[in-house]
């Protein structure tokens, strides 16, 4: 087999992605081409290359011409058989799912739209939400996030999850158990619903952290862009020098190739054993960049620690664009190395089955 056919045939383990849902809204094109962006929904949102190939690629799907075309015939579409046709298409066999986001998500409601294997992942921030309206005291509203993300993770939970780079940032301190008690105070005494308080944020990113490694799984960690709350300097992963340094039991997977930060994540991970690299959201997100994002990560990061994932939400286009744009990108990348005499061809093989299914294979414990 060749690298190309090598990679066109791995089923693909996606490491971090969200459930779909069918439209319960007039389909514009605007609403539609947010589903392709982190930013508002509007006219320029129509205008990336992200958006234009989404729709060249529904075009060939549908057999149709037009913007317009398309979206008339997805909003048609027999939603539960046009998403499992699409994860079919990508080849997925295994996804471990953000059940954070959307709301009410579980694998079990995702299930209705993939034949794919679904393993949940835990977003700490969403769980912490509902302690903190619930508990009086700070020392209640600790135990009960302890007990909560214990089980989690020797429950059906293949890791956790910590979105605290679109909170406060990646800038993670080490606050003291005191500190966090008197921040506690002061969330609750202005409770809003959403948890934003840096310490509090930063001292439960240690405790799962801490839970996570004691229990032999890993913690995700978002990076680099990926949400419209995101302060572009604060998700830079090299601010988490010392928060990984102070976990090194701990597996930390960084989500979304930490764009722009893609070279400094690459450094990361090869010097520090613990941690990981995953290169979702970026992929299918920069398109054209897609050869520099692999052909970066792969200057410094040994590929055993490089992961696959579509970070796809809402719908299914996106986990399948995803899938289509690493496999023909990575195969690309991987025949130039070997053409300019970096790699041999049997060992560029081993590169591609690492990235797209061996590693999270290993790192998750599936
Ligand atoms: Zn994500």
């Amino acid at each position: 087999m060749s690298v190309r056919e090598t990679v066109e045939s791995i089923q693909l383990v996606d490491n971090h992605a969200h459930e779909v849902r069918p439209f319960s809204e007039d389909l514009t094109p605007e609403r539609f081409a947010s589903y392709f962006t982190e930013g508002p929904e509007s006219y320029h949102a129509r205008h990336t290359i992200h958006y234009r190939n989404a729709i060249d690629v529904l075009s060939e799907y549908f057999g149709v011409n037009s913007e317009q075309e398309v979206l008339d015939r997805r909003a048609d579409v027999d939603f539960e058989a046009f998403s499992r046709d699409l994860f079919e298409r990508a080849n997925v066999s295994h996804i471990l799912q953000d059940t954070g986001t959307p709301p009410d998500s579980s694998p079990d409601s995702f299930r209705r739209y993939t034949d794919a294997e679904v393993s949940p992942i835990l977003r700490v921030e969403t769980e912490m939400e509902p302690l903190i309206e619930a508990s009086d005291d700070f020392s209640t509203f600790v135990s009960e996030l302890r007990d909560l993300l214990v089980d989690a993770v020797q429950g059906p939970c293949v890791g956790l999850k910590s979105i605290v780079a679109y909170r406060t940032g990646l800038n993670i301190s080490e606050p003291s158990r005191a500190e966090a008690a008197t921040a506690f105070d002061e969330v609750k005494a202005d409770w809003t619903g959403r948890i934003e308080h840096p310490v509090l944020l930063d001292y439960t990113a240690h405790l799962a952290a801490e839970i996570a490694g004691k229990n032999d799984v890993p913690i995700q960690f978002h990076s680099g862009f990926g949400d419209a709350d995101a302060h572009p300097r604060y998700v830079d992963p090299g601010y988490m020098w010392a928060f990984m340094n102070r976990h090194p039991e701990t597996d930390i997977v960084l989500l979304h190739a930490s764009y722009p930060y893609t070279r400094t994540a690459g450094y990361i991970v090869s010097v520090l054993e613990n941690v990981y690299l995953d290169l979702g959201m970026t992929i299918p997100f920069v398109q054209h960049g897609t050869h520099g994002v692999i052909r970066q990560v792969l200057e410094l990061a040994p590929s055993t620690k490089l992961l696959y994932s579509s970070d796809g939400f809402y719908v299914p286009e996106w986990h399948y664009l995803a899938a289509k744009r690493i496999r023909a990108d990575l195969a690309d990348v991987l025949e130039n190395l070997i053409e300019a005499g970096f790699l041999r061809e049997a060992y560029a093989e081993t590169i591609a089955r690492n990235v797209l299914r061996e590693n999270a294979r290993r790192v998750y414990r599936l």
